[in-house]
């Protein structure tokens, strides 16, 4: 049998299963993932990630379906002799040994000769900016140096696919914030293929070429951050990537350029046609915060809809106020205002607002 199969993809997960216990961990999925690019998938714990990761490392079998990484079927091919690598949350570095030989404790195992061993992990250091560390032992290091060294370890092997399981979970947020421009320059720079594996929003949408978005085992939508954003395939995509805000309703009338949503508890709403003629069927729109134009005024124009709605709390993030609004007392939605140069809040606590947006800025989804 041919083990090798023409593929453009690095890694390919196709109709994957795995059952732990009652649980269905991973629910007919397929994916593919290109050379060079930084993917990440990301959902709520408990959705399934890291038993993919774990699945395309070899840790785990599948049940049912294969998984394919550069052409070769790895139904057969044991951990130690997959092209790929892991980095786990946890650093599981060896507190005895110095930096240095953790890095070649790897090599060591693999037989490599002394010589190139310290080549490689005087490379590997250098790349990851501990070189003037190496004699140290990690409770000598911080918690960011800790995790560059579990880094080193795995990129010292020369992976052509590195497998990230939220590696940056441990650390503070400014410490996180500067990891991640680190990682995506080193991805950037090295070329390898990084699956990133994340239950943390923003950080997918800033280091990722693309993001799989996993929500109980299933994968919901697959695309680049912006797509994402924009064009949510689900309400769970929709509020788990960015914020959003979401009124659900009855479709009962379509026009030519709009339908009507009628809900409980607001006038009826005009939002984008659906694709298929939906009357009568259960839709959700959803509305970005910064997709709404607030006013105090009773007939802005340009606007398509516009929902009375009062102002709860008010948020100075520096670059934009965030504003909470009562819709009605069930339905609180979010809205923020970028503030341009010195400016006072345009709205206070306990005033009454109009809440605007145009139809084609909001997005309509079968609710679920
Ligand atoms: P994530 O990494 O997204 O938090 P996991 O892949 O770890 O999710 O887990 C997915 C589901 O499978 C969860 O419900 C989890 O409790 C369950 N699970 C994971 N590993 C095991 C295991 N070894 N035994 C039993 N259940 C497991
Ligand atoms: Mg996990």
């Amino acid at each position: 049998m041919n083990h090798t199969l023409p593929s453009h993809a690095s890694i390919a997960l196709e109709n994957v299963v795995k059952q732990h216990g009652d649980t269905l961990a991973v629910n007919t999925v397929s994916l593919e993932i290109r050379p060079g690019e930084f993917f990440s998938l990301l959902g709520p714990s408990g959705s399934g990630k890291t038993t993919i990761l774990r699945l395309i490392a070899g840790l785990d079998q599948p049940d049912e379906g294969r998984i394919v990484i550069q052409g070769h079927v790895m139904q057969d091919v044991a951990p130690q002799h997959r092209p790929v690598n892991i980095v786990f949350q946890q650093y599981a570095l060896f507190p005895h040994m110095t930096v240095f030989k953790n890095v070649a404790f790897g090599l060591e195992m693999q037989k490599v000769s002394p010589q190139d061993i310290t080549q490689r992990v005087a490379e590997t250091l250098d790349l990851v900016q501990l070189s003037g560390k190496h004699m140290r032992v990690p409770s000598e290091l911080s918690g960011g140096e800790q995790q560059r060294v579990a880094l080193a370890r795995a990129l010292v092997n020369r992976p052509s696919v590195l497998l990230l399981d939220e590696p940056l979970g441990a650390l503070d947020q400014q410490l996180r914030q500067e990891m991640q421009r680190e990682l995506k320059t080193l991805q950037e720079q090295l070329g390898i293929t990084f699956f990133y594996v994340t239950h943390h929003q923003e950080e997918a949408l800033t280091m990722s070429d693309r993001i799989a978005v996993m929500h109980n085992g299933q994968l919901l939508q697959v695309g680049s951050p912006q797509e994402l954003y924009q064009s949510p395939a689900t309400p769970f995509v929709a509020e788990f990537v960015g914020r959003s805000n979401r009124l659900d309703g009855t479709v009962v009338s379509i026009q030519s350029t709009h339908a009507t949503l009628e809900t409980k508890h607001v006038p009826p709403i005009h939002i984008p046609k659906p694709e298929e003629p939906t009357i009568h069927h259960s839709m959700t729109l959803i509305l970005r915060p910064e997709w709404i134009h607030l006013t105090k005024n009773d007939h802005e124009s340009g606007f398509d809809n516009h929902l009375p709605a009062c102002i709860r709390n008010v948020q100075y993030l520096g670059n934009e106020f965030h504003y909470r609004l009562e819709v009605t007392p069930d339905i609180f939605w979010t809205a923020t205002v970028p503030i341009l140069g010195h400016q006072h809040a345009p709205f206070q606590t306990g005033e009454q607002v109009f809440i605007d947006w145009k139809t084609h800025d909001s997005v309509v989804l079968s609710t679920s």
